[in-house]
């Protein structure tokens, strides 16, 4: 469990998160969503640790992140970061293997039950036949599925992904939050940044709209996706229609 209380945070003396609270429990999947920056990959280092806070307390399962070790800290939070630059030529299988760093160490051999486990990963996003092709050689597509293979196989009970379907096609963009959704259910946290409003209704159970001035709403998909509010966010009229799940598109300036 993820908690932030009062976090203010950003780069130099720039704020760019600012008094800012959250509670991630088990079962959680929280999407992050708000204009291009917006503070959202920002939130997202944040609550990965990567960042350091000015304000607040950040804690995870109760203790001080300041109290976690890297390694310990990365056995229950996997962080998937917007950058899918993979310049080494390790092939797809290795990439994955390399997720098990927190559980092992970097150069203990992995035995056949981990290959097993990482090929298991590949085919949770589809990408099975991907495990001995040289990642450099990967479309954009296929590399962000490696990395979420990665990150399945890594596990924990927290995921904090960037942007995770950025390159996927509908199809693969369906299967990877559906997969995500199961691990949810079964009580791991989730937490996403996404562009796609009507996804991110439809698979969140919790929103966070974040706007230029700092976070503008977070709470229920219904309460978060109303007109008036995402217009403020994003500065520009939107119109929000129900119907299956929500349509939000720019609606006529008047
Ligand atoms: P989003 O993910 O919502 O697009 P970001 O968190 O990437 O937004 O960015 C929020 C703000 O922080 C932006 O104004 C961006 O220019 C700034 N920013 C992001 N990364 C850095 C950095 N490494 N150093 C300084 N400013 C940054």
């Amino acid at each position: 469990m993820i908690d932030l209380i009062d976090v203010t945070a950003g780069y130099r003396n720039r704020p760019i998160i600012k008094n800012f609270s959250l509670r991630l429990e088990r079962g959680n999947f929280v999407v992050l969503i708000g204009p291009n920056g917006a503070g959202k990959s920002t939130l997202l280092r944040v609550m990965a640790g990567l960042l350091p806070i000015n304000r607040g307390m950040r804690h995870l399962d109760g203790k001080d992140y300041e109290r976690y070790s890297r390694r310990l800290f990365s056995q229950r939070v996997t962080y998937l970061p917007q950058d899918r630059n993979l310049s080494l030529p390790y092939t797809a299988g290795e990439i994955v293997l390399f997720g098990a760093y927190a559980r092992h160490g970097l150069w203990e051999t992995l035995g056949e039950s981990e290959q097993r486990r990482a090929r298991e990963a590949l085919k949770q996003v589809g990408a099975a036949a991907l495990f001995d092709r040289p990642v450099t050689e990967l479309s954009g597509g296929e590399r962000q599925r490696v990395l979420l293979a990665r990150s399945l196989f890594a596990g924990g009970e927290t995921y904090l992904l960037d942007e995770p379907t950025a390159e996927l096609d509908p199809v693969e963009e369906e299967r990877v939050m559906h997969t995500f959704q199961g691990l949810s259910r079964k009580g791991a946290c989730v937490v996403m940044a996404l562009h796609d409003l009507s996804l991110a209704a439809r698979y969140g159970n919790q929103l966070v709209l974040l706007g230029k001035t700092g976070a503008i709403a977070a709470g229920r998909p219904a309460e978060v996706l109303a007109a008036g509010v995402l217009s403020r966010a994003y500065g520009v009229p939107l119109q929000v229609e129900r119907s299956e799940g929500f349509i939000i598109t720019r609606s006529e300036e008047r």
